[in-house]
C-alpha cells in the first residue's frame, strides 16, 4: 500500500497528520494577528455603493422602538413588530440600503450556499419563486429590499447613518440614541440587530501598508476598477496581475470568476479549503406550485432538525449539509447497537467525508502536486462547510498560480509585489478575501458604546463573563433586545430561521409590555444567574474537538475554546431553545423580569 493510501485508511495516522497541520497554523497572537479597518486602513470599510456627499438634516425625535441594523435581523424584527400591531418604530442603518451582509457582499459569483427556499425568510409570504436552489447575492439583496418596500420600511429608516452611542436614561425611562448625523432619538425600546459578520479584517502581513497598487476587501468590491458585475466579465482586469489572499467561503466563490477575467491570478493559500459539490439547479416551477401553506416553516425546521440530529421522516432539502448529518445520525444509531464509542464512530464518518473531498480534488485537478497542495487535513466542521462546482477546476488554468504557504501566510508585501519563501510575485491588485472580525467585543462589532443603568457599558458588564437572559435580555440594560445573539442563545445553520424566531420573541415581549402598561422591564438578577447556570450545565462544547481543529474563527484561532463561537451557546439545541422562550412567554414574563408600570 502506498503511503497516501495507507494514510487515508489509518485513523491514527490521520489524527497525527491533522494535528501536525494544525500546529503549522497556530499563531501566538490568536485573533490579534489581523488588522482592523480603521485609521490608515479605514478606506477598506468605506461604502463603494453610494454616491459620495450624502447629507440630511439631523433629527430629534421620539419613537417606541429603535432597531439598529437593516439586515435580516432588523427587517425580521420590523416584520414581527408590525404583526404585533406595533407601528411606531425607526430603523437605523449605516449602509445605503437594506440587506446587511447582502448589501455589502456583492463580489463576483457571491451566493448563499444554504438553499434559497429556506434562506430567504419571507418568500412564502410574498409568493416569490427564487430562480435557483442557491441564490445569487443580488437575489437575496433584492428580497431584503422587497421586505423594505412591502412593509413600507423605507420611510421609517435612516440610511447612511451610524449609531454612535446608546444610553439609558433612568429618569425618562428611555434610551437616548445618538448618530453620526447628529440625530438624537429617544426610544422606549431598543433592538440590536447589528449582525456579527460585518466588520472586515485584513491579514496582518509585514509591509501590507506599503503596497502602492490597487487593493480592496471582498465586502467592498471595486467594480469601478475591475469592471464587470456579479456574473464576472471583469474587463478591467484583462491586463492585470491579481493576487487574492484567502481561501475561505468568500475566496472559494470569487476565485473562479477572477481567474476567468485576470491576466494572471495568484491564489494565496494558508489553509486549504474543503469544498464539496454544490449541484446548483434552476427551480422547478411545478414543484414550487405544489408547495402547501406553511411550507417555509416546515422546510426550515426539517433542514435544521436534521442538522440538530433530530430524526426526520424525510430529507426535504437533500443537499451536502443534510447528507453528512444523515451519516452522523446513522453512525450514532450504529454505535448504540454496538456499544461503540459514539465520538469515535462520528470521527470515522468525518475521516471518510474528508477523504472523499481529497479524492474529489484528485479527480479534478490535473497537476498532482497542485492537487496535493489543495488538500485539507482537518475535520469537516472545523471550518464552515463549503460547496462549489468550479473552484478546484480553476487550478487547471494556465493563468492561475497557487501560492501554497503551507499554513504560514505570505512573508511580506512590498510596493508592487507579494513575497513568499524568498520569491517575489509582482501584482497590480490585491484582493483581501480575509474575512470579518468575529468574537470582538460588543462595542467594537456594533461600532458604538451601549451604556445601561449606572453608566455601565455592555463590554464592562460582560468583562470576563457574559450574563444574559436567553442571550437576548441583559440586566441593567432595560427594554433592550439582542437579535442574533448566538452566545447564551442558539444558532441554526440556516441563520434566518433563528433570526425569525428571535425577532418574533422580541416583538412579543414589546407587545406584552405595551398591553400590560409596563413602561420599563429589566432582567431580575436571579433570572440572569439561573440562565447562566443553565448555559454552563447544558454546555455541549467539545473542547477536545475545538482544540484539535485547524485554527480559524470557528475555534477562536485555536485559543480558549470557551471564547469560540460555539462557546456558551445553549446546549439543548435550537429547537429546545425555541421551546424554552415560547414557554417562558406563555407563562407570563413578569416571573423573570422586574417591571415598572406606567
Ligand atoms: P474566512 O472564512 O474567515 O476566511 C478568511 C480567509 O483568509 C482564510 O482562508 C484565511 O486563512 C485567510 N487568511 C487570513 N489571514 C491570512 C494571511 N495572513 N495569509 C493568508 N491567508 C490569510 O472569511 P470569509 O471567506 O469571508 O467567510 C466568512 C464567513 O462568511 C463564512 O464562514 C460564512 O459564514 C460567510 N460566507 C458564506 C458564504 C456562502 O454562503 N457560501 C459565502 C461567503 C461568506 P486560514 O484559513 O489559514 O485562516
Amino acid at each position: 500500500m502506498s503511503n497516501a493510501i495507507e494514510l487515508e485508511h489509518n485513523a491514527d495516522l490521520l489524527h497525527r497528520k491533522y494535528l501536525e497541520e494544525r500546529d503549522k497554523r497556530l499563531r501566538a497572537e490568536g485573533r490579534d494577528q489581523y488588522i482592523g479597518v480603521e485609521d490608515r486602513y479605514a478606506k477598506y470599510a468605506e461604502d463603494p455603493y453610494v454616491a459620495p456627499g450624502f447629507t440630511r438634516d439631523s433629527v430629534v425625535e421620539d419613537t417606541d422602538v429603535l432597531v439598529v441594523g437593516g439586515g435580516f435581523s432588523g427587517l425580521l424584527t420590523a416584520n414581527a413588530l408590525l404583526k404585533e400591531g406595533i407601528g411606531n418604530f425607526r430603523i437605523i442603518e449605516k449602509a445605503g440600503d437594506f440587506g446587511g451582509t447582502w448589501y455589502w457582499n456583492r463580489y463576483p459569483d457571491c451566493r448563499c450556499d444554504v438553499e434559497s427556499y429556506i434562506y430567504l425568510p419571507l418568500i412564502e409570504d410574498f409568493g416569490d419563486m427564487p430562480k435557483e436552489k442557491y441564490a445569487r447575492s443580488s437575489a437575496i439583496f433584492e428580497h431584503a429590499k422587497k421586505i423594505g418596500r412591502e412593509l413600507k420600511l423605507y420611510d421609517r429608516t435612516y440610511f447612511q447613518t451610524g449609531v454612535t452611542k446608546v444610553q439609558w436614561d433612568d429618569v425618562a425611562g428611555r434610551w437616548i440614541v445618538e448618530t453620526d448625523r447628529n440625530d438624537i432619538i429617544r426610544a422606549r425600546f431598543v433592538c440590536l440587530g447589528s449582525g456579527p459578520l460585518h466588520r472586515p479584517k485584513l491579514p496582518g502581513i509585514l509591509g501590507i501598508e506599503k503596497f502602492k497598487g490597487h487593493s480592496f476587501h471582498t465586502s467592498r468590491w471595486d467594480y469601478e476598477y475591475t469592471g464587470g458585475d456579479e456574473t464576472g466579465n471583469m474587463t478591467g482586469l484583462r491586463d492585470k496581475r491579481v493576487a487574492v489572499i484567502g481561501t475561505g467561503a468568500t475566496g472559494v466563490q470569487c476565485i473562479p470568476p477572477l481567474a476567468k477575467s485576470a491576466q494572471h491570478l495568484y491564489v494565496v493559500q494558508r489553509t486549504p479549503a474543503a469544498v464539496d459539490a454544490r449541484n446548483n439547479r434552476p427551480t422547478d416551477p411545478h414543484w414550487w406550485d405544489s408547495l402547501r401553506p406553511g411550507w417555509w416553516e416546515r422546510r426550515a425546521a426539517n433542514f435544521d432538525g436534521f442538522l440538530a440530529g433530530i430524526p426526520q421522516a424525510e430529507d426535504l432539502v437533500a443537499d451536502g449539509w443534510t447528507t453528512i448529518w444523515a451519516k452522523f445520525a446513522e453512525a450514532a444509531r450504529t454505535s448504540q447497537d454496538t456499544s461503540d464509542d459514539q465520538l469515535t464512530v462520528a470521527q470515522l464518518v468525518d475521516y471518510e467525508k474528508m477523504g472523499d473531498i481529497r479524492a474529489r480534488i484528485d479527480s479534478i485537478v490535473e497537476d498532482p502536486e497542485i492537487a496535493e497542495a489543495l488538500k485539507p487535513w482537518y475535520n469537516w466542521f472545523c471550518k464552515r462547510p463549503l460547496f462549489h462546482d468550479g473552484y478546484y477546476e480553476t487550478f487547471n488554468r494556465k493563468n492561475v498560480t497557487l501560492i501554497n504557504t503551507d499554513g504560514r501566510g505570505l512573508d511580506e508585501v512590498t510596493e508592487n509585489a507579494i513575497v513568499f519563501d524568498g520569491k517575489s510575485y509582482e501584482v497590480d491588485c490585491l484582493v483581501f478575501a480575509s474575512g470579518f472580525e468575529i468574537g470582538a467585543s460588543a462595542s467594537r462589532i456594533g461600532g458604538f458604546d451601549l451604556l445601561g443603568r449606572k453608566g455601565l457599558t455592555l463590554d464592562q458588564k460582560w468583562q470576563g463573563k457574559r450574563q444574559t437572559l436567553h442571550g437576548m435580555f441583559v440586566r441593567d440594560f432595560p427594554n433592550l433586545g439582542i437579535i442574533a445573539g448566538v452566545k447564551h442563545a442558539t444558532t441554526t445553520w440556516n441563520v434566518t430561521y433563528m433570526l425569525r424566531k428571535q425577532a418574533e420573541h422580541f416583538a412579543a415581549v414589546v407587545k406584552y409590555c405595551v398591553t400590560n402598561d409596563i413602561s420599563v422591564f429589566d432582567v431580575a438578577e436571579r433570572a440572569e444567574l439561573s440562565w447562566g447556570k443553565t448555559i454552563a450545565e447544558k454546555s455541549t462544547l467539545n473542547r477536545k474537538f475545538q482544540a484539535e481543529c485547524t485554527p480559524g474563527y470557528y475555534n477562536n484561532e485555536g485559543k480558549d475554546p470557551e471564547q469560540s463561537i460555539f462557546g456558551s451557546v445553549y446546549g439543548g439545541g435550537p429547537f429546545e431553545y425555541f421551546k424554552v422562550i415560547e414557554d417562558w412567554m406563555k407563562q407570563g414574563i413578569d416571573q423573570d423580569l422586574e417591571v415598572t408600570k406606567k
